[in-house]
Order: C-alpha cells, then sequence, then structure tokens
C-alpha cells in the first residue's frame, strides 16, 4: 500500500507511522516526493484494518499500489531516479556510455581499450573479469586479477568500472574494485544473488534474462531495492526468439514500456542485443532514438583475437564514430552524451 502523509507532517511523525506500520508485520520504504512523505507498506497477506489507518491524523490518503513490483514502481516514485556514477548521473539529461572489452584479457589491452573508450567519450569502463560461458572450455576471466587490472585501466583514464558478479560469494570481492556491479542475464533470476547485491551499497546493473519478460524483469530489481539498494540501472540485452540471423532479439519495445512503468534509469546493450559488429551501431542509435538512458557497448583493439565477444566487438575508430552519431540524436531527443 501506498501512503501519503500530510504536507508538514514532522520527521518525528512520519517515523512513528513508520513504526506502527512495522509493528503490522509490514516492510516500510520511504520517498520523499514534491514535499510530501510517501511511505510504501509492503508484504505478502499481512491483515491490515486499512480503514483504520486512513483515519491516523498524520494520512493524507492510501491507495493500493496496482502492480507487483512496488519500489520500482512510479506510483510509489514518481521522480526519475539519479544514479551517480563516476562523471555521470545515469538517468540525467546525460547519456552514460559504458564501454569495454567483453572479458579483461590482461593488463595491455585493458590499458588500450580503456585509453580508446576514454577518448571517444565514455565515462564507464566494462569488462568482465568473471565470465558465464556457455562451454567449460572457453575462457572463463581471469578472476581478482582482472579486476586489478581493469581497476588501474580505468582509474588511469578517470573512468569509473562496471564488472559482472556471477556468485553471492563473488559480491564483496568485485564490490572492493568495481563501482558498479553487474547482475548477467543467466543471473537475472538467481534470487539469493539479487539478494546479496541488495544488500551491497553499489549500484547494480541488472540485464534482463534472455526468457524474462519484462515483468519478471521488474520484479528482480524488486527483490534488490526489498533488500534497501535503490540504486538500480536496468538493461536491455536482447531477449531470445526464433529468429537466427542475430544473436538475440533486441527489445527497443521495452524501453518507452519500462519508462512508463518505472522510475529506474534503463540503459540498452546492443552488442548482445545482435551479437554481430555491424548491426551494433544501427541499434544503439535506435536506442537512444527511444529514450535509453545509456548504452553498455563491447569494444576491442584486436577484436579477431579477443578471447571472448569478439564478433561483435566495436573497433575504436568505429565505436569514436558511434559516440559522435550519439551525440547528434541526444541533441534531438533532449539529452547530451
Ligand atoms: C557480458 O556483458 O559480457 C555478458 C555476459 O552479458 P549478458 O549477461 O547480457 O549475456
Ligand atoms: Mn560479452
Amino acid at each position: 500500500m501506498l501512503l501519503l502523509l500530510k504536507k508538514g507532517v514532522s520527521e518525528t511523525a512520519a517515523a512513528e507511522v513508520a513504526t506502527r506500520l512495522r509493528m503490522f508485520g509490514l516492510a516500510v520504504h520511504r520517498t520523499d516526493h514534491e514535499g510530501r512523505v510517501r511511505l510504501a507498506g509492503v508484504g505478502d497477506g499481512v491483515p491490515v484494518d486499512w480503514d483504520g489507518v486512513r483515519r491516523w491524523p498524520e494520512i493524507d490518503s492510501v491507495e493500493r499500489i496496482p502492480v507487483p513490483f512496488k519500489l520500482v514502481s512510479r506510483v510509489f516514485h514518481p521522480q526519475q531516479t539519479l544514479i551517480s556514477m563516476g562523471r555521470c548521473a545515469i538517468g540525467s539529461d546525460q547519456l552514460a556510455i559504458m564501454a569495454g572489452p567483453c572479458s579483461i584479457e590482461g593488463e595491455e589491452q585493458a590499458f588500450t581499450i580503456a585509453a580508446a573508450v576514454a577518448k571517444a567519450g565514455a565515462t564507464v569502463m566494462r569488462g568482465g573479469a568473471y565470465k558465464p560461458r556457455t562451454s567449460p572450455y572457453s575462457f572463463q576471466g581471469l578472476g581478482e586479477e582482472g579486476l586489478r587490472i581493469m581497476r588501474r585501466a580505468a582509474d588511469a583514464h578517470g573512468l569509473a568500472v562496471v564488472s559482472e558478479v556471477m556468485d553471492t560469494q563473488q559480491v564483496s570481492l568485485v564490490a572492493r574494485y568495481a563501482d558498479m556491479l553487474q547482475v548477467g542475464a543467466r543471473n537475472m533470476q538467481n534470487f539469493s544473488l539479487l539478494k546479496e547485491v541488495g544488500q551491497a551499497r553499489k549500484p547494480v546493473l541488472l540485464k534482463r534474462g534472455l526468457a524474462a519478460t519484462i515483468e519478471e524483469w521488474l520484479m528482480s530489481a524488486e527483490h534488490i531495492m526489498s533488500q534497501g539498494n535503490t540504486q538500480v540501472i536496468l538493461c536491455e540485452r536482447g531477449i531470445r526468439t526464433f529468429e537466427t540471423y542475430t544473436r538475440n532479439t533486441l527489445d527497443l519495445n521495452a524501453i518507452p514500456v519500462v519508462k512508463e512503468l518505472s522510475h529506474l534509469p534503463v540503459i540498452v546493450d546492443p552488442s548482445h542485443g545482435t551479437g554481430i559488429r555491424n548491426k551494433v551501431a544501427p541499434m544503439a542509435r535506435a536506442a537512444i532514438a527511444a529514450g535509453a538512458d545509456g548504452l553498455i557497448i563491447e569494444v576491442h583493439h584486436d577484436p579477431d583475437h579477443a578471447l571472448s565477444d569478439g564478433a561483435q566487438s566495436l573497433w575504436p575508430a568505429q565505436f569514436e564514430e558511434l559516440v559522435a552519431q550519439i551525440r547528434t540524436i541526444a541533441d534531438v531527443v533532449g539529452r547530451r552524451v
């Protein structure tokens, strides 16, 4: 339920209302909007006399939040969420441009790519140190050594770092090196992992699962937020369909749909969304035109020899050209790079 408190209700009175709701067995989350405290009282099947609550002197209104993703919804939190990340506030007018290799492969590779993407206009470096690979015989990532290298490469070029965490036991380790924790598509419904990153004090980049509906994706974000972490960024990265000419089908419908339902920033990954180098730029342009808050793109200085996802990685010069085009499109949709 969403409780709007009366304008001018004191902090003490607001805290008291929250305590009374907790005594019913509800979890209580707060947001402030237009000078008014909004409380979400959430919990499954807790019997509460809501007509009685409506008569409490601090209460202006009590309404049901008509979607299952309560904290993620704009009903609870009408204003856009901004997440500060390095030199960028994700969700603001400034588009978040994240780029880097699929996997961190070594010093020279990481430093070369960090320099290239920073020069082109990225503010966040991506790169996996723990890789979810279909085959156990494929490169699995450099682990902590990869994180260490990536951190230094990113710092050398003023970039923030996003890197994937695959397991609950890796969360605190990855959080020591990365500014943002990526939950990959294959782990979107790993509920123990969602709980763990929900307790971390770092923003979480939540990729949409390969076969997840938008509602399932938003429910996964709800898992993270219900643990107290309000810094969630949604990432559309393509879903599996019957189409075989592309690796996945990038669902750009999801952008306006999620923007209406949720206050969380939404970015797009056209690299995994298409799986094909020369399809990345057109879909990146389309994503920004459709209202995405940013992009995450795979870039490699030697994609033919990349240890993962070389076929969908842009050359640095292609990435630079793409960012220039994004600047132009951004202007049309009232954004900037
Ligand atoms: C990645 O970002 O390299 C990755 C494995 O992404 P996804 O989880 O979207 O497949
Ligand atoms: Mn990849």
